[in-house]
């Protein structure tokens, strides 16, 4: 079998970052090459380290490399200083302007023994909605003081995009199901439920929820994947008294923010919830945690977010198998709970887990 190549950039970026960006190569590596993949890394820079030394928290150059010669790529984290820092601004939300990754994809899974089971994949609109960040500020025409406003922006365009992806991702990971059948999900059956708050917002939300549903349309008629809607607030409710209800949520930027945040606090730590950022032809695998400067240095940082970030961008590489490899491994690690790191109770260190879910591979 002719094998694929993939060219993958590797930005581990500050603390943390350090620990867990190696374990997803390792994992790559590690992969059987029945799967016919071939790496390629490269080892990128940016970050608040790098800013200090060189003056650009995101060089030219890893945006250049990662453009022009990589097919995916991996970050870990960045520190973000207590105060601002003059020059300083967020690598991660540069490249994904700059690279035009229009959504950001959180899945949400419960460790195997939890109470409540947990099985969902947050996707959020990237680009606009109230993060187009036009504001302005002015004084009240009755001198009671000052007003402050902002645009809520929302295209359909992107509204149609996202709501696309969210549906490729629930056929995808009816596959992946298929893949994996000793593994327990809790749907059978792929449903995407779009939020939004139409019935206050109804030009901008309604805009968001119309275009959705006729992005969607196809694969309801076809019976492929379920639609529902939900209003915000009342899906905030629904997600924390009944999680198992959900497959994939399509939001707009903001709610997708919040709800992606509050999603990741029902599975527990931090160290174990991956994201993607992804456009038309680039992924980033990128854990949802940050540089955790407290336990940086001391091999104890979970390495489950990273290497679930790693399977996640290659699925959008393409690679639903050796993504599903991955996936079973560390659901088999989790499951075992014999080598696990201190924030699940463990004593294992970052290398120990590493190894143990290599060895299920
Ligand atoms: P940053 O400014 O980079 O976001 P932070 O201080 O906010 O850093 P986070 O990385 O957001 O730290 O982590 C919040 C808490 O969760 C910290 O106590 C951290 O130790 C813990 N934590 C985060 N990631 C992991 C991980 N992979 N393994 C274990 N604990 C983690
Ligand atoms: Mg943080």
């Amino acid at each position: 079998m002719a094998s694929r190549l993939l060219r993958i950039g590797l930005i581990p970026g500050d603390g943390i970052g350090k620990e867990v960006i190696p374990a997803g190569r390792r994992v790559l590596e590690a992969l059987p090459s029945s799967l016919g993949l071939k790496f390629e890394f490269t080892d990128l820079k940016a970050g608040f380290e790098t800013f200090e030394k060189t003056g650009a928290a995101l060089p030219d150059k890893t945006v250049e490399v990662l453009k022009s010669d990589c097919d995916g790529a991996l970050f870990g984290a960045v520190s973000s200083p207590s105060k601002a820092v003059k020059g300083y601004s967020s690598p991660i939300v540069a490249l994904r302007k700059k690279l035009d990754l229009y959504a950001n994809v959180r899945p949400v899974k419960s460790v195997g023994t939890a109470r409540t089971p947990i099985d969902m994949v947050i996707v959020r609109e990237n680009t606009e909605d109230l993060y187009v960040k036009e504001e302005r500020t002015f004084d009240a025409a009755d001198g009671s003081g000052k007003v402050a406003e902002a645009i809520k922006r929302i295209s359909e365009r992107a509204s149609y995009r996202i709501a696309t992806m969210a549906g490729n991702i629930a056929v995808r990971r009816q596959r992946i199901r298929e893949l994996s059948p000793h593994q327990k999900f809790v749907h059978s059956s792929p449903l995407v439920t779009i939020t939004h708050k139409s019935n206050v917002l109804s030009q901008t939300d309604g805009l968001f929820r119309s275009t959705a549903r006729a992005a969607l349309a196809d694969l309801e008629a076809a019976g492929t994947v379920a639609v529902e809607e939900q209003i915000v607030d009342s899906m905030v409710y629904k997600l924390f008294r009944q999680p198992e209800a959900y497959d994939v949520i399509v939001a707009p930027n903001l709610y997708g923010d919040i709800l992606s945040d509050g999603a990741a606090a029902l599975v527990g730590s931090l160290g174990l919830v991956p994201s993607a950022n992804v456009g038309e032809k680039f992924a980033i695998g990128e854990p949802c945690h940050g540089s955790a400067p407290d336990i940086m240095g001391q091999n104890i940082a979970n390495p489950i977010a990273t290497l679930r970030s790693t399977a996640l961008m290659l699925e959008f590489l393409g690679e639903d198998a050796a993504a599903a490899r991955i996936y079973a491994a560390v659901d088999a690690n989790l499951e075992e709970a014999r080598l696990l790191s201190p924030d699940l109770g463990g004593t294992a260190k970052t290398d120990e887990v590493v190894e143990d879910i290599l060895r299920r591979l």
